[in-house]
C-alpha cells in the first residue's frame, strides 16, 4: 500500500526544516540550498511519498547528501537502502544500530506481543496498516555507516547526534542547534495509533527493547536548548524539551 503525499503532510517547522508525515511515521528534510540531509525514510510503502516530499520542497533524490537514521525499525528505514543506491548517499547511524540495520538481528515488536495487546483500541488497525505498509518486509541497509562522531556532523543543518538508547540499543536523536530543533525519532513521540493520548509521550511498552533505558534517555533530550521538537510519530511539539520530557515522565508513571 503506497502512501500518497498530501499538501499538508509537509510542515515547515523551522528555518529550512520540513517535517513530513508519512503513512504513520515522520521523516525530516533539512535543506541547505539545493542539498539536504534526510532524517529517517518512513515505511517501505512511503517511498513515493518520500520522493514527492523532496519535490515539494524543491529538491530531488540527488539532493540528498546523507540519510541519518534514528533507528532501524522498518517504519524509519523503509527507503534507506533504495536511497543509498539511487542517490549514492551514505546511510548513517549510531554504531550500535549498524547490526540492526543490516538485520544481523531484529529488535522489533513480535506478533505475539501485538496479539497480547489486541484488545486495546487502535492496536489492530495499527497492525493491519503496519503490515500493508511493509512493516514486516525485509528491507536491510546493506552498507550502513557508523556516525563518525557524536558531535556536529559536516552535513546540511550540522546535526548533532544524541545517543538515546532504550527504544533500540543504538537509537539516536539528532539536534539542530542553529535551528533549535531536536529530531527525537521514537525516543519521544507526540501521538501514535495505539495511543489515545496526544502530546509528548513514550510509545507503548511493547515497542521498546528496554523501556527503563528509554526513560533514562530522556535526560539527554531534556537538556537540549530548543523551542520545537520533531518526533518520529505525531505532530511537532512547540515548547521546551524540558517541559515535554516532564510530561512524558508523568504519563509514563500512570
Ligand atoms: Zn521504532
Ligand atoms: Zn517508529
Amino acid at each position: 500500500m503506497q502512501k500518497v503525499l498530501q499538501e499538508d503532510d509537509v510542515v515547515h517547522i523551522g528555518y529550512d526544516v520540513f517535517q513530513v508525515s508519512g503513512s504513520n511515521t515522520n521523516w525530516v528534510i533539512i535543506k541547505d540550498g539545493d542539498s539536504c540531509t534526510l532524517v529517517d525514510t518512513g515505511y517501505p510503502g512511503d517511498h513515493d511519498a518520500l520522493l514527492a516530499s523532496l519535490d515539494a520542497v524543491g529538491l530531488s533524490p540527488r539532493s540528498v547528501v546523507a540519510v541519518l537514521v534514528t533507528h532501524a525499525h522498518n517504519d524509519h528505514i523503509g527507503s534507506a537502502e533504495r536511497l543509498r543506491l539511487a542517490c549514492d548517499a551514505p546511510v548513517l547511524m549510531h554504531h550500535e544500530e549498524v547490526p540492526h540495520a543490516r538485520r544481523i538481528h531484529l529488535n522489533q515488536v513480535s506478533t505475539g506481543q501485538v496479539l497480547a495487546q489486541a484488545w486495546r483500541p487502535g492496536v489492530i488497525p495499527w497492525a493491519v496498516h503496519a503490515l500493508r505498509a511493509g512493516g514486516k518486509a525485509h528491507v536491510p541497509v546493506l552498507a550502513p555507516q557508523a556516525l563518525p562522531a557524536m558531535d556536529a556532523l559536516d552535513l546540511p543543518g550540522a546535526p548533532v547526534p544524541i545517543h538515546t538508547p532504550g527504544h533500540t540499543a543504538g537509537h539516536s536523536a539528532y539536534h539542530l542547534p542553529d535551528r533549535g530543533i531536536p529530531i527525537t525519532g521514537d525516543a519521544l513521540v507526540t501521538a501514535h495509533p495505539t495511543s489515545r493520548r496526544s502530546g509528548p509521550q513514550l510509545l507503548h511498552d511493547m515497542f521498546h527493547t528496554d523501556r527503563s533505558r528509554a526513560l533514562d534517555a530522556l535526560e539527554a533530550i531534556e537538556l537540549v536548548d530548543a523551542e520545537v521538537i520533531a518526533p518520529g510519530h505525531g505532530p511537532a511539539y512547540r515548547g521546551l524539551p524540558k517541559e515535554a520530557v516532564a510530561l512524558v515522565r508523568t504519563r509514563a508513571e500512570k
